[in-house]
């Protein structure tokens, strides 16, 4: 399913129409799932000026076969309850029983991304976020003034990296089984906890969260 918005260029101010997907269902849509994976989905380029942008929309990633839902909800973090009402509408009209599902909140197109990434390795968000967490704490001793303005969890090939998007610079760092293992064991308990069938954001908040207990 999809949508058509009207839009000007950032640049130069040439109005176009772009058609944006708003569901993909991926045993039903494989052209739009591999056109996201190579951030082609979402892509606005001017046909005066050749700016490109990629368009942040709201949008439901549905994987029926590894039951996961996603939504990108851009202003997630402002708007929480709107997007958690807006999940509760979308499940109703497209699962019949959520309660084997892992539903998860994004705020933009490159979480989004990640969270597939993630769900495809069948690893457990919640366990990466922590790890994540404790990477950080490894890369600021390494780059004592690195100015971190994002990191995702990222597959190289079939190596599993954290992607860390610095203020001038982007570092791979190698994802540590160990330290993986470390809060498997550790927050056992916490990440055990049954919150399949309900919606949530599992983000650095959420790890901080855990972490300061
Ligand atoms: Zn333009």
């Amino acid at each position: 399913m999809s949508k058509n918005i009207e839009l000007r260029c950032p640049v130069c101010d040439h109005p176009s129409q772009q058609e944006l997907e708003t569901y993909i269902n991926t045993r039903e849509n494989s052209q739009a799932v591999a056109d996201l994976k190579n951030n082609k989905l979402f892509l606005f380029e001017c046909d005066q000026c050749g700016a490109k942008r990629q368009l942040e929309s709201q949008f439901v990633y549905h994987n029926p076969d590894k039951n996961y839902m996603l939504i990108n909800y851009p202003g997630l973090y402002q708007n929480q309850e709107q997007a958690l009402a807006r999940g509760q509408v979308i499940l109703k009209e497209k699962i019949s029983d959520p309660r084997s599902y892992q539903l998860r909140l994004v705020p933009s197109l490159a979480y989004l991304v990640e969270k597939i990434q993630i769900f495809e390795d069948d690893l457990d968000d919640r366990i990466v976020e922590i790890v994540k967490l404790l990477t950080d704490g490894l890369l600021a001793k390494e780059k004592q003034d690195a100015q971190v303005q994002g990191r995702f969890f990222y597959k190289q090939g079939d190596q599993r990296k954290i992607l860390y998007l610095l203020s001038d610079d982007q570092v791979l760092v190698d994802f540590n089984q160990s330290l993986m293992d470390f809060a498997i064991d550790k927050f056992k308990k916490a990440t055990t906890a049954t919150v399949k069938g309900q919606w949530q954001v599992i983000d650095q908040a959420y790890a901080e969260q855990l972490l300061s207990k």
